[in-house]
């Protein structure tokens, strides 16, 4: 999952967007990118590693201009190579920049059947292209160009791409694909300096910077903030929305609110419902412990409901990065075993309640219950807020084949065995909606149901887990 800024019309954009980006650090800490725009022409900083190591104070002084673009990346097609950040800029038939959170699931067979070149593996500078060469078709550069050069690329691509572009001279264009799983929310400030707008992957970004927010882009919508602050939007294809569940069981900050659900409020009541899950097995528990950080108000809220003690039974070296976005699997175990401490005095003699928003491999859960058993728990009953994951995401998670899926392989009693736990509670996928408070139309559950919400052919499924197993060989 990558996380996007976009800034229009401000005093010194370079910072706006570097806050910003900080504020959705948790989206990604594999490399990062900033386009600013003086309106004439840009300038582009980019490379691997987190955003507050990337740009030092002079990098960002001497991005000057009122308009940009910032990046946080996750690769999942393509690896952490500096080629592979985002922004991608073209100068041809104009300068554009572009930034996208989403995956396009045909992007092996759109660069072969329109015969791109591309530089990096990254889908985005496919989806940069093609907007390029469909607006250079259009031969003017009007707004009904734009939504027209839009529209034609939409057509072309099957995935998920919330999408900013930078057009120095022109403004700011956004779009969003029909199925709108990825967030994307803009905003405006109106102060001493004038108006402005922002764009951004979560609405915590526009808060930190001041943003009134305006509204969520829809689904199938495009809109163009001009460079002298006029708005135009058009509904380019129709919206069929179905957001991904993960974002608020997993990936959104806490603070965050996506498509008007509040993150943390979803959070207690997933934490209500794996808490009724729990009561049928009809165990004794004497603490609920969560696996820091997502899982905390999930384990709070659950703790309430049974009204068992909630106790911090592990504590996270906060320096450490989230296990489940380190680029390969050397990286990803070394990083659980430093980032995480039992707590003895809270487990010892026990019978715990270890809640994790999700299980994905198995591999981090079956660590924890064994350090948590070695601090001296007497039963680890572990309990997933998310119910078991069963097929891969082509649409921006890092999960792609079903071999690295442990409930695609495993049956709920094997993976208990597994990780070791003395038992084992899984949300219901009704739990979840129920939780999410959100029509189960609305949402992507693929990962838990296999009913994507584009059609994605098996030869497509066979080589997208191709190139990332590939991917992770290259950077192991
Ligand atoms: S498949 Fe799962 S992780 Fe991927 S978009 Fe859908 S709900 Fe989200």
């Amino acid at each position: 999952m990558c996380g996007i800024v976009g800034i229009l019309g401000t005093l010194k954009a370079s910072s706006e967007i570097y806050t910003g980006l900080y504020a959705i650090q948790h989206r990604d800490q594999n490399g990062a990118g900033i386009y600013i725009s003086n309106g004439e022409k840009g300038r582009l900083v980019k490379g691997g590693g987190l955003v507050g190591s990337l740009f030092s104070k002079k990098t960002l002084y001497e991005l000057e201009g009122s308009s940009g673009l910032g990046h946080v990346r996750y690769p999942t097609i393509g690896g952490s190579e500096k080629v592979d950040a985002q922004p991608f800029v073209v100068y041809d038939p104009v300068e554009i920049a572009m930034v996208h959170n989403g995956n396009i699931v045909n992007y092996g067979q759109l660069k072969q059947e329109l015969d791109i070149e591309l530089d990096s593996k990254c889908d985005l500078e496919l989806i940069l292209h093609i907007f390029a060469r469909e607006l250079a078709s259009e031969g003017k550069l009007d707004d009904e160009s734009l939504f027209s050069a839009v529209g034609k690329t939409m057509d072309k691509l099957n995935g998920s791409y919330s999408v900013a572009t930078m057009i120095p001279g022109i403004g700011m264009l956004l779009f969003r694909d029909p199925t709108a799983l990825r967030p994307m929310i803009y905003g405006k400030r109106i102060s001493l300096d004038g108006v402005s707008y922002a764009v951004a992957s979560e609405n915590i970004v526009l808060d930190i910077l001041g943003y009134e927010i305006l509204r969520d882009i829809r689904g199938g919508e495009a809109i163009l903030i001009k460079e002298d602050k006029t708005v135009v939007n058009r509904q380019i294809r129709p919206e069929i929305s179905q957001h991904c569940m993960f974002e608020w069981v997993y990936f959104a900050r806490t603070d965050s609110t996506i498509e008007k659900t509040n993150v943390y409020e979803a959070r207690l009541r997933l934490g209500k419902e794996l808490a009724k899950e729990w009561e049928k097995n009809d165990l004794h528990i004497d603490v609920v412990v969560p696996v820091p950080d997502t899982a905390r108000t999930l384990a709070l809220s659950m703790a309430e409901h049974l009204n068992v003690p909630y106790r911090e039974g592990l504590l996270r070296n906060r320096y450490v990065g989230r296990t489940f976005i380190m680029p390969d699997q050397t990286s990803r175990e070394t990083a659980v075993r430093i980032k995480l401490n039992p707590i003895i005095e809270e487990v010892k003699g026990k019978s715990v309640a270890l809640v994790d928003d999700s299980i994905v491999r198995g591999t981090t859960s079956k660590k924890l219950v064994k350090l948590l058993k070695r601090a001296g728990a007497k039963e680890i009953h572990f309990l997933s807020g998310c119910p078991p994951i069963k097929s891969p995401c082509y649409y921006g998670i890092d999960m792609p084949t079903k071999r690295e899926l442990i409930a695609a392989n495993c049956s709920v009693e094997k993976i208990r065995k597994t990780i070791g736990a003395d038992s084992l509670t899984y949300q219901t996928i009704e739990g979840l909606v129920s939780g999410l408070e959100r029509d189960k139309d609305n949402l992507c559950l693929a990962c838990l149901n296999e009913d994507y919400p584009t059609q994605v052919r098996e030869d497509i499924r066979k080589y997208i887990g191709e190139c990332r197993e590939r991917d992770r060989i290259k950077t192991t």
